[in-house]
């Protein structure tokens, strides 16, 4: 245990001390590509397994949120239509964007679903996926991880998977920290304004999903995505800050109309 904790501490000295978007200092070791590289195989894998949605309506819907918020962030994104009610999304490092046709079904309005899909995006872009595997494999199961969402019968696959937020279906939850969600929910909520879609709409959204948890099966989303009691009271406190890029980004014709 000494022994890894020294590991650790020195590949941190060495390099891998660096900074997430909002400014909190992150242990991140493992080589980017490589964590890039899980994401889009274990998104390739998914587009082999899962059916996918051919309504133009939800395509369209999905694609505009998406093609708006990633407007912001640059990169190429991709964005999958998934066909299943369970109302979920995801987005893996690498770009890649999926969206469940229940998650479709479930929200509001256009700006509920700009609220999931830029808390998503926010994980990829405070690359928590290499923070966890930087934490909590890399020094005890060396590169062999990133080769495991290939395999993902085996109990290391299953823990990649979950790592990638991926492994319900295997019955691996891994949630997301709450010092993950705080700053996925901060970097999407301004994500979202910035795109000029109403931040405000957000806390509408957790709101929902909370309620809809509550019922007989609970959310997957939920699961990987749990909510913590201050969420609600965090975003108010936040949403001066975003309603002033939401004011912004509508006076410069950011105006939207997804649905
Ligand atoms: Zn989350």
């Amino acid at each position: 245990m000494f022994k890894k904790i020294l590991h650790v501490l020195a590949t941190c000295l060495l390099s891998a001390c660096v900074t997430s978007p909002t400014g909190r200092s992150q242990l991140v070791f493992m080589p980017d590509a490589q964590i890039n590289q899980m994401g889009l195989q274990a998104f390739d894998n998914l587009k082999k397994q899962k059916p996918i949605s051919t309504s133009s309506k939800y395509n369209q819907l999905a694609n505009c949120i998406a093609g708006a918020i990633t407007q912001e962030t640059g990169g190429n994104w991709e964005i999958v239509v998934f066909e299943d009610a369970s109302p979920n999304a995801f987005a893996l490092p690498g770009n890649k964007i999926g969206v469940h046709t229940g998650m479709l079904t479930l929200v509001d309005n256009q700006d509920q679903l700009a609220a999931v899909i830029g808390h998503e995006i926010g994980h990829v872009l405070a690359r928590h996926s290499n923070e966890r595997a930087s934490q909590e494999f890399a020094v005890s199961q060396g590169m062999g991880i990133i080769q495991a969402v290939s395999a993902p019968q085996t109990a290391l696959g299953q823990t990649a998977l979950g790592m990638l937020g991926l492994g319900a279906q295997y019955g691996i939850l891994m949630p997301y920290s709450r010092t993950h969600e705080s700053e996925a929910d901060m970097i999407g909520v301004d994500l979202m304004a910035k795109a000029g879609f109403d931040p405000r709409q957000s806390i509408n959204l957790w709101q929902k999903m909370e309620q809809a948890s509550q019922g007989r099966q609970p959310l997957e989303f939920m699961s990987t995505h749990p909510s913590h009691a201050t969420r609600i009271q965090d975003l108010e406190r936040h949403m001066p800050q975003a309603m002033g890029l939401f004011q912004q980004a509508q006076s410069q014709g950011k105006q939207p109309h997804c649905n």
